[in-house]
């Protein structure tokens, strides 16, 4: 029998496994496949919540003319994966078709019994963020990185907001990709490859597809069963769409804390402070929302002019209530009347 069950083998769930094979315990991952295809990020001061042995291309990054403050780190998928494996981790190549407290039950009908976490991904949420991404040949452009460049493809801005991500791979080649940041409903993939197009040109190469749900909330406070983690868990900033850096810097707090119980380890992932920092990072999505697209240039441009501790406080604190609340106070204070009025909508 093993301490922990961990089920999903994505970033949350090798995270989680990881951790908790470190810290002593034994763990089964149920994982149907092996490897991430998606391309992964974090900031660049965050890399150190991943296991050592974990690669990754870092570089600096322009949010719309400015450079950025903090860095960003593109992650090499294959090292971090071979990071987290360790000897205490048995990992069974099934799914699990159904989940409780202490036990999941394979497709084959064999049941896995220990502390069981749901790290399966999101469900449900309403308002996603899209993505159509071209990876092209190393030295084919000469762009540098962007994490967010607001300004419209053809100069004209048209229709609902979309930006440019612009990243290094580890491997050399670079992710040009037209994203839409949160909407309901979601933006089109035929939509997002015509606007990529208008802005760096037509690009042949491989195509990375995001699609994923930003307002999956977190479990209510006595919620029972197998304990979410990582996107299942809410876990995913509603305004970026961020969560494998705080999956990573979660799982050794979870692991030191699964000796004392189920609901000690659900404070964990979800202590207070980090659930009202959900609320007021909601509040952000729907001022999102609410912007036009050439607001949402103005948005981001005042943002990213905003002191670096208040753009690391919101991106980054999640469970830093007062630094989230001082970003958005900075904002609104920064932010024209036309854009206040938005902000202030209940
Ligand atoms: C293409 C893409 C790019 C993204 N880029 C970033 C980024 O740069 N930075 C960032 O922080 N976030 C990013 N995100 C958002 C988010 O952080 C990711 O979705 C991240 O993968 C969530 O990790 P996770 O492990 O919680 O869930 P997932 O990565 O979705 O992993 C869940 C895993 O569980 C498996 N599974 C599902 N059901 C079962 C079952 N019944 N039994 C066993 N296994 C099951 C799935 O096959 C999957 O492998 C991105 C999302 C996408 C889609």
């Amino acid at each position: 029998m093993a301490d922990v069950v961990v089920v999903g083998g994505g970033p949350s769930g090798w995270a989680l496994a990881s951790a908790c094979a470190r810290g002593g315990h034994a763990v089964t991952l149920v994982a149907p496949g092996h490897g991430w295809r998606a391309t992964y990020g974090m900031w660049a001061d965050e890399v150190s919540v991943l296991p050592p042995g974990s690669r990754w291309v870092a570089t600096p990054a322009r949010g719309g003319e400015r450079l950025l403050p903090r860095g960003y780190a593109v992650l090499d998928n294959a090292s971090v994966l071979a990071a987290c494996a360790h000897p205490g981790i048995e990992v069974v190549r099934n799914r699990a078709a159904a989940m409780t407290a202490t036990s999941a039950t394979l497709t084959t009908g064999e049941v896995r019994h220990g502390m069981v976490f749901d790290a399966t991904g999101a469900r449900g949420g309403g308002i996603e963020q899209t993505a159509y991404g071209v990876v092209v040949p190393a030295g084919s452009r000469a762009e540098e990185a962007v994490f967010m460049d607001w300004r419209p493809p053809n100069g004209q801005f048209l229709g609902p907001a979309t930006f440019l991500y612009a990243v290094p791979l580890p491997d050399g080649r670079m992710l040009l990709e037209e994203t839409s940041l949160a909407r309901a409903p979601a933006l089109g993939f035929g939509e997002l490859r015509d606007r990529l197009y208008a802005r760096v040109g037509t690009v042949i190469g491989p195509v990375e597809r995001v699609r994923f749900p930003v307002d999956v909330p977190p479990p209510p406070r006595r919620a029972r069963g197998a304990i979410p983690f990582g996107a299942a868990a809410g876990l995913v900033h509603p305004a970026t769409g961020f969560s494998v850096a705080d999956s990573f810097r979660l799982a050794p707090a979870i692991a030191d804390t699964i000796g004392r119980g189920e609901r000690a380890v659900r404070r964990v992932i979800w202590p207070r402070r980090a659930r009202l920092v959900y609320r007021l990072r909601r509040r952000g999505l729907a001022t999102l929302l609410s912007l036009t697209a050439e607001e949402h240039e103005e948005f981001f441009d005042l943002f990213f002019d905003l002191p670096a501790r208040h753009q690391r406080a919101y991106l980054s604190g999640r469970a830093d209530p007062a630094g989230t609340a001082a970003a958005m106070a900075a904002l609104f204070r920064a932010a024209p009347a036309r854009l206040r009025r938005k902000m202030a909508k209940p």
